[in-house]
């Protein structure tokens, strides 16, 4: 069995799928592990670190002709397009696909017979926590978003008693606590600022606590906040319309507000309209993590910092890359992980749709579509 692992090659990506130390565990098995020329120089691994840790040094096109198994982070838009003339149908494609929103990339995979892991589609179930990249990147995403906006603010975070008088700390709001969001309330409590929190699922609340924020409570009813796989369920528009007006006072006394809030497949909700910016303080900051799904701030524009009257927006895309080494160490964790699963200990590959994992990630196999998550929104 040959795993090829590829260079990324869109010129915001530094991350890499696999890492040195990932290569070590995995050669355990009767497998080869091809590394395109460079792969991981970005995220700070060169290719001496992966031909010691057991792993060969090859062009893209050996590794595409030769590999029974291509990993990489990005295995759509243009890297899918240049990929799909050059795979075969005994071969298979890990990375990830953006399925939910782009499921053109899964039936191109089926069309030409290439068999395909999106890992957007790991379940949550406890089995599957060590494989989860959305989890794992959205933990990065929530710690820089925080940094993001210390390094913007003109404020500091922690109250300070010096000589030249007392600083009053930031205070800051997190919009939305999944795992970045969490992560965001934990980092902004460690730099000292005064953290709040609000989330649509009730679950949220005692998580809020547990990292010293302090949850906002809306007098807002809601059901069906989550759905049984654990994603956050789309809310009517009357809901969010309410949700802005209760919210309005809250964010008109923030330094700093990040917003995570997503929904799987569809356009981020608006959880901060024009008008709520208006009312805001001035120099204070908003990061919306939501920015490649349309962002939670109706005035986020992707990729671009936006200020109006004093409040600063920032729509970062593919935060995680700007942490490339640790990034890549817990994407290519989460896919050692997997590949423990699909190979058995002598290496030979498995696909048992059977098995919950591989039937959720599997997005095409032999023609097909399988992902049942998948099937339903091609309905
Ligand atoms: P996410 O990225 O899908 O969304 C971020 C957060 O935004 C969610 O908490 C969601 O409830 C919230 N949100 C959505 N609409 C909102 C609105 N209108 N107003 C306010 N908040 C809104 O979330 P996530 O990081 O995937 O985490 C969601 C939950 O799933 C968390 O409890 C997390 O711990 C859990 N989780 C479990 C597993 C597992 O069991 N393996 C893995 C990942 C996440």
């Amino acid at each position: 069995m040959k795993i090829g692992l590829l260079k990324e090659h869109h010129f915001d990506e530094k991350r890499v799928a696999l890492i040195p130390a990932n290569v070590t565990r995995l050669m355990k098995k009767n497998i080869a592990i091809m590394v395109e020329s460079s792969a991981g120089v970005h995220a700070g691994f060169i290719d001496k670190d992966y031909q010691d840790a057991g792993a060969s040094i090859h062009d893209r096109q050996t590794i595409l002709a030769q590999a029974d198994i291509i990993v990489l982070v990005n295995a759509k838009g243009a890297q899918l397009d240049e990929l799909k003339s050059q795979l075969n149908e005994k071969q298979l494609l890990i990375g990830m696909m953006d399925p939910l929103a782009h499921p053109e990339h899964a039936q191109t995979l089926a069309s030409i017979g290439v068999s395909g892991i999106a890992l957007e589609m790991v379940p949550r179930i406890t089995r599957a926590q060590s494989m989860d990249v959305l989890s794992s990147m959205a933990t990065i995403a929530g710690y820089k978003a925080v940094l993001l906006a210390a390094y913007r603010a003109p404020r500091l975070f922690p109250m300070m008693m010096t000589a030249a008088g007392t600083l009053k700390p930031s205070r800051a709001l997190i919009m939305g606590v999944g795992v970045a969001g969490l992560q965001a309330c934990a980092t902004a409590k460690r730099l000292g600022a005064v953290v709040e929190a609000y989330d649509i699922r009730p679950a949220a609340r005692e998580q809020i606590i547990s990292v010293g924020a302090k949850p906002v409570e809306l007098d807002l009813e809601t059901e069906n906040t989550e759905t049984k796989g654990g994603y956050a369920t789309e809310q009517s528009d009357d809901f969010l319309k309410r949700q802005q007006q209760a919210m309005a006072n809250v964010l008109a006394q923030q330094d700093i507000i990040i917003t995570t809030a997503a929904i799987p497949g569809r356009t981020a909700p608006i959880l901060i309209t024009k008008e709520m910016v208006d009312s805001m303080k001035n120099g204070s900051i908003i990061v919306d993590l939501a920015a490649e799904t349309g962002g939670n701030c109706e005035l986020t524009e992707l990729n671009k910092e936006v200020l109006h009257k004093g409040v600063t927006i920032i729509g970062p895309s593919n935060i995680a890359s700007t942490a490339a080494t640790h990034a890549s160490q817990m994407f290519g964790t989460n896919i050692e992980h997997l590949l423990n699963l699909l190979l058995d200990k002598e290496g030979v590959l498995t696909l048992d749709i059977e098995d919950e994992i591989v039937r959720d990630t599997l997005v095409a196999h032999q023609g097909e579509i399988i992902s049942p998550r998948l099937r339903d929104v091609l309905k």
